[in-house]
């Protein structure tokens, strides 16, 4: 068996270059760019007022003039192109354009006003309360490298450069099959001895948090033909995700299926727990992830291991977590050989430092101690165990960093 490093390395390198696609401006949020984008205009297009005020030359000021007549009147969105003199000014709005002449701005508040004449209460550094054209943005910046994730922020700042259209990475097509017998989906009637299918469920949502475009081919039921049929359609997309059938038992039919529809397998088996019946290989470009059966091992699965390769297909460079070491509420035994992952929840000490808290008993079947959790703690095998208030390394369900965090370190 392998160790989670290990695991990531492998797969990561079977990614090759996303592919793109152009889309509008608004359908680009949520998605990795596809290149490199350079600003073909500045911001702010021309150097405006940061404040309601008195547009005057700074030079007029520190030569010691404090009286200025007021000839123009500049709301925002108004260009005046005629001169303002050194003994003039011109009342602007906040954003609006500086008319030539006049570099500096008083704030209304530090002046007053007799008919048309104003008279400088407190006078300003020369080129105060303005914004200078390109401050922000200059044009042939570029504000983005490949594979930035297009939030908010970003489509802001693309609309305020005129972008109108975005070359974004293609979402993966991610085909999930759940496999078991003993597997009924919700609304169906459970008969004695069934449990219901929410590793599909689970799998859907990490799917499109990570930018997938997920696929349900529903359950195949342990038998050979059926799981064949399905795996078969499955491969037909860029990811497939199998969860349960990984194991040895009798009825794990998945590796023969696999083997037998030309999947070359990169790893069976990593030293985590839960997680130990994880499997991936590759057909063509397809990447075929076996998640383990058991629902919190399924989850964990797909966060430490298709969640960054999902994230890698579309040229994203912040695979993983954002993480930290956090202080142990409760005292950590030993782990043995495999490194153990648990759910925590997060607070704070007295003194500002993070603490995490298990979210209850840890069985890989435990799903409830998923929900709600926070993030993930991690015990590496030769941990020697601590007290309350041992360090260890976690790592976020939320958020996205360049960074992989230590798995394999003791603290
Ligand atoms: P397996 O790896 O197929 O032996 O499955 C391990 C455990 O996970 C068994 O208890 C299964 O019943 C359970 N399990 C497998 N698939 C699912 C699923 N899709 N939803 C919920 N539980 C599952
Ligand atoms: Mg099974």
């Amino acid at each position: 068996m392998i160790t989670i490093d290990e695991a990531l390395d492998r797969i990561l390198s079977e990614i090759s270059a996303p592919r793109g696609e152009e889309v509008p401006l608004l359908d680009a949020l949520g998605r990795a760019s596809a290149e490199g984008i350079v600003a073909q205009e500045k911001v702010p297009g021309f150097a405006n007022s940061a404040m309601d005020g008195f547009a005057v030359s700074g030079a007029a000021l520190e030569s010691g003039r404090r009286e200025f007549r007021v000839v123009f009147d500049i709301p925002a969105g108004r260009y005046v192109g005629e001169p303002v003199g050194p003994a003039e000014a011109a009342r602007i709005m906040t954003g609006a354009p500086l008319p030539p002449g006049v570099d500096t701005v008083v704030q209304v508040e530090h002046t007053t006003l007799d008919g048309d004449v104003i008279t400088v209460e407190i006078a300003p550094a020369v080129g105060a309360n303005v914004r200078d054209a390109g401050e922000d943005v200059d044009a042939g910046d570029v504000i983005f490298e490949p594979g930035a994730l297009l939030g908010a922020a970003e489509i802001g700042l693309l609309a305020a450069v005129g972008v109108q259209r975005v070359r974004v990475t293609r979402r993966p097509r991610v085909a999930i099959l759940a496999t078991g017998s003993e597997l009924v989906a919700p609304g169906q009637p459970l008969a004695p001895g069934q449990i219901r299918n929410s590793n599909s469920y689970t799998a859907y949502g990490q799917v499109l948090a990570a930018g997938g475009d997920p696929i349900l081919l529903g359950i195949a039921r342990d038998d050979l033909d059926e799981t064949r049929r399905l795996l078969a359609a499955a491969l037909e997309n860029d990811v497939v995700i199998t969860s349960g059938g990984v194991s040895v038992g009798d009825y794990d039919f998945v590796k023969q299926v696999q083997d037998e529809l030309g999947v070359e397998r990169r790893f069976w088996g990593v030293r985590t727990k839960p997680g130990k019946p994880m499997a991936f290989g590759v057909r063509g470009g397809a990447l075929v992830f076996g998640v383990p059966g058991n629902p919190v091992a399924a989850m964990v699965g797909f966060e430490l291991y298709v969640r960054p390769a999902l994230l890698a297909l579309q040229g994203r460079r912040d695979i993983y977590r954002p993480w930290f070491y956090a202080r142990s509420a409760e005292p950590v035994r030993p782990s043995k050989d495999r490194t153990e992952v648990r759910r925590c929840l997060l607070t704070h000490d007295p003194d500002g430092i993070l603490r995490f808290t298990t979210t209850g008993p840890q069985g890989s079947g435990i799903l409830s101690s998923m929900a709600g959790a926070e993030a993930l703690c991690f015990v590496p095998p030769e941990y020697p165990g601590g007290e309350v208030g041992t360090e260890l390394l976690v790592t976020l369900l939320g958020g996205s960093a360049a960074e992989r965090p230590p798995f394999q370190v003791a603290h």
